[in-house]
């Protein structure tokens, strides 16, 4: 029972689980170092007793922003990526709490807008709300910004994806968004969730993963296409300048192969949330290699199949959503 109830638990987690021309960075090698250190608030051992903003925002350049979730608001502590471009402002992701007296991510979206406006003057900015994929840790504050204005929000399910992003091949193919001056490369990449997607910012040399690939134990739904994806992944990273692959948790601790459980929400001593391209290759390799769905360790990540009762309780609560 223990057992089942765990699994129960480690589904329902899985499910719940500039307006100036951006010129490239010359300084983008010491601004990774410095994503790589750094340490995001990362919860409490009595959060009652938590003074930690709700969401902790890290300013990577003037167009580029991460943040994250407080673990005492949700043990998930999802991150979200806020990249601007002369005409539009992409949310890569809306966090695991709906309400926005708790959780204002709207509103802290809002001021960074209107710091860059007042910056260089351009207020004409449109919001367009994305997602990784449709896990409802990453969009429960899609509500925050439903009904505001200049806001565009392509919900995280296959009609909706496939009719903004024109993918005429799902999982084939990619998709291009323009932000204004900052053209964004965007992929299906399924296994994790149905309909996983990837981004790519030619500006940072960031690839986005979001539950498909992060330091976590990252939970694999359908194996096949999870392969494929991680391969697709591999060949774009070989092909293109990819500075940080970046997810959307952080579950690994700091030691080698070490990790947190699920449902923490004190972690002290976390893993960065900075993968490479290195990995995501080490990745692609010991997948081909598999005949058959099997855990995966690396010191950074790990990766396991789902078991068939953790399939039937993901389906059961993606039919809920739907
Ligand atoms: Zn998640
Ligand atoms: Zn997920």
């Amino acid at each position: 029972m223990r057992q089942l109830l765990l699994s129960a638990l480690l589904v329902i987690s899985t499910d719940l689980c500039a307006a100036q021309t951006i010129a490239a960075s010359d300084q983008s090698f010491s601004s990774i170092v410095q994503l790589q250190q750094k340490k995001w608030i990362h919860g409490s051992e009595d959060c009652a007793s938590n003074k930690d903003p709700a969401i902790d925002v890290y300013r990577y350049d003037q167009s580029s922003y991460i943040l994250r979730q407080n673990k005492c608001l949700s043990y998930e502590a999802p991150f979200m990526y806020v990249l601007f471009g002369e005409e539009k402002v992409l949310v890569l992701d809306t966090g695991a709490t709906e309400s926005e007296s708790e959780f204002p991510l709207y509103q802290t979206v809002r001021s960074l807008i209107d710091q860059q406006s007042a910056q260089d003057g351009n207020t004409e900015r449109e919001l367009l709300v994305l997602h990784t994929h449709g896990h409802s840790d990453h969009f429960k504050g899609d509500s925050q910004f439903a009904g505001k204005p200049n806001v565009t929000i392509v919900n995280p399910d296959a009609d909706s994806i496939v009719q903004f992003f024109g993918f005429s091949n799902w999982p084939e193919g990619e998709a291009r968004v323009e932000l204004g001056g900052r053209a964004l490369t965007v992929f299906p990449t399924p296994g994790h969730q149905e309909e996983a997607l990837s981004v790519y910012d030619p500006h940072t040399k960031w690839l986005l993963t979001g539950d498909t690939f992060y330091p976590g134990y990252i939970y694999v739904k359908v194996w096949k296409d999870y392969r494929n994806s991680i391969a697709r992944l591999a060949a774009f990273s070989a092909t293109h300048e990819v500075d940080a692959v970046l997810g959307s948790h952080i579950e690994m601790m700091n030691k080698a192969g070490k990790y947190y459980t699920i449902g923490t929400i004190y972690q002290p001593d976390e893993a960065s949330l900075v993968l490479s391209p290195e990995q995501l290759a080490a990745l692609n390799s010991r997948l081909s290699k598999l005949k058959r769905p099997k855990k995966v360790k690396e010191d950074g990540f790990i990766v396991a199949p789902m078991s068939f009762f953790q399939k039937k309780l993901s389906n059961m609560v993606r039919w809920i959503n739907n």
